[in-house]
């Protein structure tokens, strides 16, 4: 591996950092790059607003799916996720329904958030410029040369061995970014799975699975196939029918049965990534117990959804993931 490629990972794995700006910074530098190679310039610059771009990407993507948190400081959120939330909630009331999509689908223009998606961009700009671009090239008091910046214009600059460099070794940079960047979200976070989910986001793999599959276990809980809704105790028509996480879906990045409830759709809790009241939790101990029984007596007595129910209750998952889940 040539110097220049040990420069970036050494800077890569020693910088300091109270936030995640720093590895947003170089994984949109070494993409956009890989992007420009092979134009047969000299030099090759991008501006802060290429970057910003690539910046909201990230945070949009990680912010609506997971709610990820960003930064040391639990009482002042990082700027750029500020904006991005911000410009989130307004993409949810823009369209009117809560269903995630990744960044590189929405259409801002179409649902008239044009000027608020620019705004967006500017104030990463002003992020970019006072805190991050300089401060990358410095660790343990060393500068490294890594790139030309001129601060003022808001540019960068690589010259075409650099990039080349690069776009060489890009893979394996871009996964040693994703590794600290990772390493740092953990220290940060108390959600579990955050390796997987930093990885399902960065490789587009967020799906959702089909909770069909849960309704013969959720079943056992009631009479003569009458579903009773967890939350308002009603029963539930057929089309109204959905399957809840109780704990969100976006925390547990996982489906388990010791989690999950019937619900009337309009109810369903995957709207909102808050946490549910004590009393919820309580009434879904409970439910746990008495499903844990009704398996037993079951046919599903030997499959795993048992054991893992069971071990779900010695273990107290749901108030140990409920308390985490909180803060
Ligand atoms: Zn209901």
């Amino acid at each position: 591996m040539d110097e220049y490629i040990k420069t970036w990972n050494h800077i890569i794995m020693n910088c300091g950092y109270d936030n995640t700006y720093k590895m947003a910074w170089a994984k949109a530098l070494v993409e956009l790059y890989v992007a420009t190679l092979d134009k047969g310039q000299h030099s090759t610059t991008l501006s802060f607003k290429q970057i910003a771009k690539r910046y909201l990407c990230y945070y949009w993507n990680q912010t609506i799916y997971f709610d990820l948190v960003q930064g040391s400081n639990l009482k002042k959120l990082p700027e750029v996720l500020s904006a991005t939330k911000e410009l989130i909630d307004r993409y949810y009331r823009a369209k009117d329904n809560y269903l995630p999509e990744r960044f590189e689908k929405v259409q801002f223009e179409r649902l008239g958030l044009s000027l608020a998606y620019q705004d967006t961009i500017g104030s990463i700009v002003k992020t970019l410029r006072k805190d991050v671009c300089y401060r990358f090239m410095t660790v343990g008091g060393t500068t490294y040369d890594i790139y030309q910046l001129d601060r003022k214009s808001g540019i960068v600059t690589l010259h075409s061995e650099q990039i080349r460099s690069l776009t060489e070794h890009s893979e394996l940079l871009l996964q040693v970014i994703n590794y600290r960047w990772t390493q740092m979200l953990e220290s940060f976070n108390y959600s579990p799975k955050i390796a997987m989910k930093v990885r399902a986001v960065a490789e587009g793999k967020i799906r959702r699975q089909n909770l069909s599959s849960f309704h013969p276990y959720l079943d056992l809980e009631f009479d003569k196939g009458e579903r009773i809704c967890f939350y308002c105790q009603q029963p539930i028509a057929s089309e109204d029918l959905s399957v809840d996480h109780v704990i969100p879906w976006s925390y547990m990045f996982s489906d388990d049965l010791w989690n999950l409830v019937y619900s009337h759709k309009s109810e369903n809790s995957s709207k909102s990534n808050t946490s549910p009241l004590e009393d919820v939790i309580i009434r879904l101990e409970q439910r746990n117990k008495m499903l844990q029984q009704k398996l037993e007596e079951s046919q599903f007595k030997k499959e795993k959804q048992y054991d893992e129910l069971k071990l779900a209750i010695e273990k107290d998952y749901v108030r140990k993931f409920w308390l985490a889940a909180k803060g």
